[in-house]
């Protein structure tokens, strides 16, 4: 988890507060959210977020499902898009030596009482999003596709392309 992410204090679910019945949060993410965390995907986006957290004998439940929008660079011409997201993810917390998070069990030491899981609502989010992604055919910016087009064109038959390159494998 990045240190920035303390940042984020709003999604804290204090452990201690909990009792026999599942407590269920609710939030809605937007552009101050994104922008804390250190991440260069998501630049915008307005996304509803639950999460459903239940205590168990020796743990808890977690589910959480995003549902919403947000603002990436497309693939083809790197200008910003909206892309619809929805997405669900099931986390264990469970208590152990020391903090630790592999995206599906979260481990926490017996005196960490205050869990924040804003990174495990990006991360869901950022999951929802297709590996690819552009705006529809048609609509990217035109200016932005032409130069891409013409750099990648000259990247790879231009000569003077090629003299650097063997330059730079001189070295
Ligand atoms: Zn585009």
């Amino acid at each position: 988890m990045p240190p920035s992410m303390s940042k984020v204090a709003s999604y804290n679910v204090n452990l201690l507060d909990l009792g026999a019945d599942a407590v269920t949060l609710e939030w809605q993410v937007g552009k101050p959210f994104f922008e804390t965390l250190d991440q260069d995907l998501v630049s915008d986006g307005l996304v509803d977020v639950t999460l459903r957290i239940q205590k168990k004998t020796a743990s808890y439940e977690v589910s959480l499902h995003i549902e919403g929008q947000v603002t990436i660079p497309c693939d083809r011409c790197l200008e910003p898009m909206q892309q619809d997201v929805s997405g669900d993810m099931d986390l264990k917390v469970q208590e152990g030596d020391e903090f630790c998070d592999d995206g599906q069990i979260i481990t926490i030491p017996a005196d960490m009482n205050t869990l924040d899981f804003a990174w495990n609502i990006y991360e869901c989010i950022a999951l929802a999003i297709p590996i690819s992604h552009t705006h529809p055919e048609g609509q990217c910016d035109s200016a932005m596709t032409a130069l891409l087009n013409e750099h990648t064109a000259s990247s790879t038959g231009d000569p003077r392309w090629e003299k650097l390159r063997e330059l730079t494998v001189d070295n």
